[in-house]
């Protein structure tokens, strides 16, 4: 059976979620747009409910989902208790794109945690997701709407063909505002650990005068076996079917001529900034963008693209790996498995 569809594009009223957020309540899952990517939601309450985001996006059983709310109200039903700084961060960055996670409370079922005694909770400031929690009445599990290892959806266009039949609604509201998924931190012992980069920034927390610590497997490979903070670490992510290869240096002109030789005598997509695209003479070229802002909201939506090309290899262009640069390259080098050149 397909989806339902519902086209948010058009200036619908918020009347129209009340159904996805009926179906929400009875214990189906609702494809819907948040300020960072899309979601596959479900009752983060109802075990039978979050089993089946498992099953649509063949996402392993320990990856742990982030619970999404609409009011305090709900976090301080979820969670034991929040610390000075959790307080302070809230305060500053909810509603937004920042998950935290907390000590959970007994309601939440492991499902959701992978089993850990701990579970992340995000404030989205989308005002169609929080509609939908609203009117749902209860917390919403959502992870990235996409298959899991591909990469995240960012424009119903992009998911549609896997998702489509796999949720009882889709919520369509066109292309979402920032495209990298929720900076996801931890406070431990008074410092904030970011155990996901995303577009609030280690220098945002830093301003308020709070130490921010970055986990170093943000950017380095997993080993088997090894402890993580964040068990989204240990997985394949974002990667297309075509090979990827990441190429970066500060000098912008090396990293242009590394393209250039890379790219000699082979059936190649190149990803690249607005300012380098008229550079190189490859004909398939994708323009990521000028701003970090810009690639950030096209990266996913590029490599899907690029992806139909059914080329040798996928070449991109890296950014800085400062402010918003960290979580676009925290992408970029799981989309491309560890295949990063830099000079
Ligand atoms: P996604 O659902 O695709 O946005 O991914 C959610 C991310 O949040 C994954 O990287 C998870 O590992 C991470 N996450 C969720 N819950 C927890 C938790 N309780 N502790 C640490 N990381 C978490
Ligand atoms: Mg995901």
């Amino acid at each position: 059976m397909k989806s339902k569809y519902i086209d948010f594009k058009q200036n619908k009223t918020y009347e129209e979620l009340k159904a996805p957020a009926e179906a929400i309540k009875e214990g189906k899952l609702v494809l819907f747009p948040t300020e960072t990517v899309y979601g596959i939601g479900a009752d983060a309450l109802n075990e039978t409910a979050v089993k089946k985001i498992y099953v649509a996006k063949g996402r392993a059983s320990d990856n742990p989902l982030i619970a999404h709310i609409s009011n305090i109200e709900m976090l301080e039903k979820l969670v034991e208790n929040v610390g000075k700084i959790e307080k302070k961060l809230i305060e500053k960055f909810w509603p937004g794109p920042l998950t935290i996670v907390f000590k959970k409370k007994k309601i939440v079922p492991d499902i959701i945690t992978g089993g850990l005694d701990t579970v992340a909770i995000r404030m989205p400031s989308n005002i169609i997701a929080r509609k939908l929690i609203q009117y749902s009445n209860c917390p919403i599990a959502a992870p990235s709407a996409n298959i899991s290892g591909k990469p995240s959806g960012t424009l119903v266009e992009d998911i549609i063909e896997e998702l489509d039949g796999k949720v009882e609604y889709i919520i369509d509201s066109g292309k979402v505002e920032i495209g990298v998924e929720s900076t996801v931190v931890r406070v431990v012992d008074n410092v904030v650990h970011i155990l996901r980069p995303g577009k609030i920034t280690k220098e945002d927390i830093e301003k308020m005068g709070i130490k921010v610590y970055i986990e170093k497997q943000i950017l380095g490979e997993y080993k088997e076996g090894e402890k993580v903070m964040s068990p989204g670490i240990k997985y394949k992510h974002y990667a297309p079917n075509t090979k990827c290869i990441l190429v970066y240096s500060k000098d912008n002109e090396k990293m242009v001529e590394e393209i250039k030789r890379l790219s000699k005598g082979r059936n190649v997509v190149l990803l690249s900034k607005n300012q380098n695209i008229e550079k190189y003479n490859i004909q398939n070229k994708l323009n990521m963008g000028e701003t970090l802002e810009e690639i950030s909201q096209n990266i996913f939506t590029l490599l899907r693209k690029a992806d139909k090309y059914n080329a040798d290899i996928i070449i991109i262009e890296g950014v800085e790996k400062e402010g918003l640069g960290l979580a676009i390259m925290n992408r970029l080098i799981r989309a491309c498995a560890h295949e990063f050149i830099e000079i």
